[in-house]
C-alpha cells in the first residue's frame, strides 16, 4: 500500500509556523492583514471564504471582510480594491471566485496591487513565476511542492507529469516543477496516448476535474500522485481525480481526498499574506 500524504497535518505544520512568524511581527507593531471580498451568495465561496477567516483567526492574522450583494457593479468592486490598495494597514487582498457573470475577473484581478495578490494570479506574479523572479505563487501549487518536500519526494531529475493545464493549478504547477528541477510534461483533453503519458510519471499530479478518472492503469508502480481534484462521486461523496482505492494499492504515496491538497490551499494563502507583510515592512517593496 501507498504510503499517504498526509495534507492536514503538514498544513497544520504550516498554519503553525506561520503562526509562530505572525506573533514575532506583532512584537515589532506589525499586525498582518488580509482583507477578504466575497460578491454575491454563492455557497461554496461563502464555506471557501469562512474556511479562511477561521485560518487567519488561528494564525493570528487579522481579517477584514466584504461581503457584498449580487448586483453590486465592476466600477463599485474596482473602487473598494482601488481603496483597500492605498490603505497602508491592509497586506493581503483576496477576491474570492468566481464572481458574478456580469463582473469581467481578469480586470478585478489586474485592479489587485501586485504587492498584495496574495492569491498570485495576478499577471505580474504570473510573469515573476515564468522567469524565475521572486513573487506570490497561486496558493494550490506551491500547496502540492510543499507536500512533496516535506515528504521527502525528490523532485529534481524525475519525470512529472501533470495532467490538466488551467491557469489556477496546471500551468503555475507545471512551471514550479520545473523551477525545483523536474521533468516536465503537462497533459490536457487533447493529449494522445493519455496512459502512456502518465504511465511514465515519478510525479503524477492530476487536475482534471472528472471524479475517479485516473485509475491503476495510468499510473507507474511506486509513483508519488497527487489528487487536486475536489468532486463528488455517484453517491454525491467528496472524491478527487483518482480512483484512490485502485491507485493506492499500485502508487508508492498518495493524497487522499479529502485531507491531501486542499488544506494546503489555505495554509500557503496565510504564508502569502505574512510575506506581503514582511515586504512591505522591508519599505514597501513589491514581493
Ligand atoms: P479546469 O476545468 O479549469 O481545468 C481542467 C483541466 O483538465 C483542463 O486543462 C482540461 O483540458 C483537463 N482535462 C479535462 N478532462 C480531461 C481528460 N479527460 N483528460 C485529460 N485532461 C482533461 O479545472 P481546475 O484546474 O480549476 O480544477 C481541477 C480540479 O481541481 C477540480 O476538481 C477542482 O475542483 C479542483 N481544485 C482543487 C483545489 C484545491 O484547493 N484542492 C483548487 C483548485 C481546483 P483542456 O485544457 O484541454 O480542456
Amino acid at each position: 500500500m501507498a504510503q499517504i500524504i498526509d495534507g492536514k497535518a503538514i498544513s497544520q505544520a504550516i498554519k503553525d509556523e506561520v503562526k509562530q512568524e505572525v506573533e514575532s511581527l506583532s512584537g515589532q507593531g506589525i499586525t498582518v492583514t488580509l482583507a477578504v471580498i466575497q460578491v454575491g451568495d454563492n455557497p461554496a465561496s461563502t464555506v471557501y471564504v469562512n474556511n479562511k477567516k477561521k485560518a487567519c483567526a488561528y494564525t493570528g492574522i487579522r481579517s477584514l471582510s466584504w461581503h457584498l450583494p449580487e448586483d453590486t457593479r465592476q466600477e463599485e468592486l474596482l473602487a473598494l480594491i482601488g481603496e483597500l490598495n492605498g490603505r497602508a494597514d491592509v497586506n493581503g487582498i483576496l477576491v474570492q471566485l468566481p464572481l458574478p457573470a456580469h463582473i469581467d475577473e481578469d480586470a478585478v484581478i489586474d485592479a489587485i496591487s501586485p504587492a498584495k495578490d496574495v492569491d498570485g494570479f495576478h499577471p505580474r506574479s504570473v510573469g515573476a513565476l515564468c522567469i524565475g523572479k521572486p513573487g506570490f505563487l497561486p496558493c494550490t501549487p506551491a500547496g502540492i511542492i510543499e507536500l512533496l518536500k516535506r515528504s521527502g519526494i525528490e523532485i529534481a531529475g524525475r519525470e512529472c507529469v501533470m495532467i490538466g493545464r488551467s491557469n489556477i493549478v496546471g500551468k503555475p504547477m507545471a512551471l514550479l516543477l520545473l523551477r525545483e528541477n523536474g521533468t516536465v510534461t503537462v497533459a490536457h483533453s487533447r493529449t494522445d496516448k493519455l496512459k502512456e503519458v502518465a504511465g511514465r510519471a515519478d510525479i503524477l499530479i492530476v487536475a482534471t476535474g472528472r471524479a475517479k478518472m485516473i485509475t491503476a492503469d495510468y499510473v507507474k508502480p511506486g509513483a508519488s500522485v497527487i489528487d487536486v481534484g475536489m468532486d463528488r462521486d455517484e453517491n454525491n461523496k467528496l472524491c478527487g481525480d483518482v480512483d484512490y482505492e485502485s491507485v493506492s494499492r499500485i502508487a508508492g504515496a498518495i493524497t487522499p481526498v479529502p485531507g491531501g491538497v486542499g488544506p494546503m490551499t489555505i495554509a500557503m494563502l496565510m504564508k502569502n499574506c505574512l510575506q506581503a507583510a514582511r515586504m512591505q515592512a522591508e519599505g514597501g517593496r513589491e514581493a
